[in-house]
């Protein structure tokens, strides 16, 4: 076994490159920018590009590596749905504003196929078919009811009941929805680089290494931005500091610990169509195959680690190592037409749910000119995607504002 992060804290995941370290200038001196954003993940990477290419001036300072935080965990799986069930939505905001989200999201892939695109980004970004399945009868009917309700908003998927499922797929499922090529896959850390690549040589300052920790008004409306023993000031700020902020507002989600191991490459994905990606809708897990023929198994959801690594009174690297046997046991199981499945890679990282499953993306009730975009959420990319999409819109006119069902409580 290559890497065994037991605790979460110190290890990456494989995809991660060996120099994952800040490279780039610390800031040290006093700066005046146009806009200032603060956290060096998806979110803030995604809305610096999108700023510079409305023609506005951009500093991006992050606190460690460009890429770290969430992003540098990030599974890559884009379903190109919403997230959460579009019925649960429903429930919980009211059917417009539910179907407002999910076309939100469904245009995440296409977005970000273009920005890739635009960027050279290396990404190993592949668009993917993508499986919502159940293994429980007794969910199958809720399950229907979803593809009933994506297919009435004019959604591009397709209703695959027990016996079709079996034909296609190794593991036992009860019924599954398929959507075809709405979904991608990529890897996060070296978007982040590529796109932090991108923004210096247009013109943006990226800065690693560097924290912000207060935010003053000016007279003159702009704000003023402490960095260290460095002044910062801008006329506008995007505040991307990811799950940091809830050091602040603890009530903006919930921290979960996440496993997730890569097996050794496979050459035949029998069981496996297409190299598709594949979510249960029995329990937070999902599955996708690699660029170099891995299979990325993430789930096991746990309550949150604590720093020393333990949860309650347990000792979490036994935790650890009985989830991550778990996953491979149950890998093995899925796919049992694949001769050789083996655990090389395992990592466990938290992970932020909201009450809603939905990122928190607007305009400060105070301080117009600050937006803050947090991609939390079981769709975090799509959030950072189309959250940095209309955080730029926002800095770009005072008139916009965020929709309200993404606006922090
Ligand atoms: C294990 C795991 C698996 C995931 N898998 C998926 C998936 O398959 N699909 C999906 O859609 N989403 C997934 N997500 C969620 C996804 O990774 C995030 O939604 C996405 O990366 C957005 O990141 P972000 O930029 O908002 O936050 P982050 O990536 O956390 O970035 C925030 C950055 O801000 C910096 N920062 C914080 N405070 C300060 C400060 N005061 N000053 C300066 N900088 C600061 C941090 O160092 C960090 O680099 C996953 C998350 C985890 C943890």
């Amino acid at each position: 076994m290559k890497q065994e992060s037991l605790r979460g804290s110190g290890l990456s995941p494989f995809f991660v490159p060996e120099d994952f370290l800040p490279s780039r200038p610390s800031v040290k001196q006093d700066l005046n920018t146009d806009i200032l954003i603060i956290g060096g993940g998806l979110s803030g990477l995604l809305c610096a590009y999108t700023l510079l290419k409305a023609g506005r001036g951009v500093t991006l300072v992050t606190s460690n590596t460009v890429g770290d935080g969430a992003s540098r965990f990030c599974s890559g799986t884009v379903t190109g749905d919403g997230g959460v069930d579009l019925r649960t939505l429903r429930d919980t905001v009211g059917r417009e504003q539910a179907v407002a989200w999910y076309r939100l999201a469904a245009s995440a892939v296409e977005q970000l196929e273009k920005i890739i695109s635009d960027t050279g980004s290396k990404c190993d970004f592949r668009r993917r078919g993508s499986f919502y399945y159940t293994s429980f009868p007794k969910e199958a009917s809720a399950l229907r009811e979803e593809y009933l309700l994506r297919h009435h908003i004019g959604m591009d998927c397709r209703w695959m009941g027990a016996e079709e499922c079996e034909e296609m797929f190794s593991f036992p499922c009860v019924g599954g929805l398929w959507m075809s090529d709405v979904g991608a896959e990529l890897n996060g850390v070296k978007l982040c680089r590529d796109l932090a690549d991108w923004i210096t040589l247009h013109g943006g300052a990226v800065y690693e290494g560097s924290r912000v920790d207060v935010i003053e008004t000016m007279r003159d409306g702009g704000y003023l931005c402490r960095c260290g023993e460095a002044s910062i000031t801008a006329k506008g700020v995007v505040d991307a500091r990811g799950c940091e902020i809830l050091k602040k507002r603890p009530q903006l989600g919930r921290r979960v610990t996440v496993f997730s191991i890569a097996t050794e490459p496979i050459s035949v994905f029998r069981g496996w169509p297409d190299h598709c990606l594949i979510k249960s809708r029995d329990d937070f897990s999902y599955l996708r195959t690699t660029s170099d023929g891995r299979i990325l198994y993430t789930g096991e959801l746990s309550a949150s680690l604590t720093p020393e690594g333990r949860m309650g009174g347990i000792d979490a690297n036994a935790l650890c190592r009985v989830k991550y046997g778990n996953l491979e046991e149950e890998l093995k199981e899925m796919f049992y037409g694949i001769p050789r499945i083996k655990r090389e890679y395992s990592f466990c990282q938290s992970l932020v749910l909201t009450k809603k499953g939905l990122p928190y993306l607007g305009r400060d009730p105070q301080w117009k000119g600050l937006c803050y975009l947090y991609a939390f959420g079981e769709c975090g990319l799509a959030g950072a995607v189309v959250g940095s999409a209309w955080v730029s819109r926002m800095l770009c006119d005072p008139k916009i504002q965020g929709p309200e069902y993404l606006t922090l409580p």
